[in-house]
């Protein structure tokens, strides 16, 4: 696990663990759309609506007005205020703090319940977005498709007590150096490990 010390050393972060209803409600509002609009949009709706059951009983209309910055803001309203009044009349108004039954909640995936359970709970995970499923598969990590199979993949072979770090240091990660498109090999600090990598160096002998 040395390649992965290393990324955590450079690009993981301190956190603290977060109320988990905004957690949720957060990243329902970052899907598909950037980290700025993702701002606005929780800024505005807990500015107006800050708890579980304020928002459970506001108008759809109304939500609406206040994420539309996170674009597809229909669909995001309705799954918004749907998971709040089943968060309340269901859960007493508390997060479910498994998998399971956060899967159960409209608008709510893998990526999205596993980074509820990392960031609201505390509990491991390894949520798997674009970046992290982009990386892994580079670094070797993983050799697959989808995120959904690299998330299978990465739980089978990083050690349990990594999996928290591993979203937020490959998503950074995946942001500075192992860019999509044209990833800076040249000042990577992984780059001797890297499959990807030591092909791209094969291929051009
Ligand atoms: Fe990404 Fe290049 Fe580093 Fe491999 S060597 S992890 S492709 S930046």
């Amino acid at each position: 696990m040395r390649v992965l010390k290393i990324l955590i050393d450079k690009f993981g972060e301190d956190w603290k663990t977060k109320d988990p209803f905004k957690v949720l409600i957060t990243t329902i509002l970052s899907q598909r759309t950037k980290d700025a609009n993702t701002r606005k949009a929780s800024k505005a709706l807990f500015g107006e609506y800050p708890k579980g059951e304020d928002v459970a009983k506001a108008g759809t209309d109304d939500i609406e007005k206040l994420i539309r910055p996170a674009g597809f803001y229909h669909v995001k309203a309705r799954n918004i205020k749907e998971v709040s009044r089943i968060i309340v009349e269901k859960y007493g108004g508390k997060v479910p703090d498994n998998m399971k039954e956060l899967l159960e909640l409209p608008g709510v995936g893998r990526k999205t319940a596993g980074i509820v359970l990392v960031a609201g709970f505390d509990k491991p995970a390894i949520p798997v977005d674009v970046h992290v499923h982009r990386v892994s598969n580079r670094l070797g990590w993983a050799d697959t498709k989808t995120p959904e199979k690299t998330e299978q993949e990465l739980t089978e072979a990083l050690p349990k007590k990594y999996w928290k770090d591993v979203n937020l240091t490959l998503v950074r990660f995946g942001q500075k150096v192992c860019l999509s498109r044209k990833p800076k090999c040249g000042e990577c600090p992984v780059s001797s490990y890297c499959h990807y990598y030591k092909n791209k160096k094969v291929g051009e002998k």
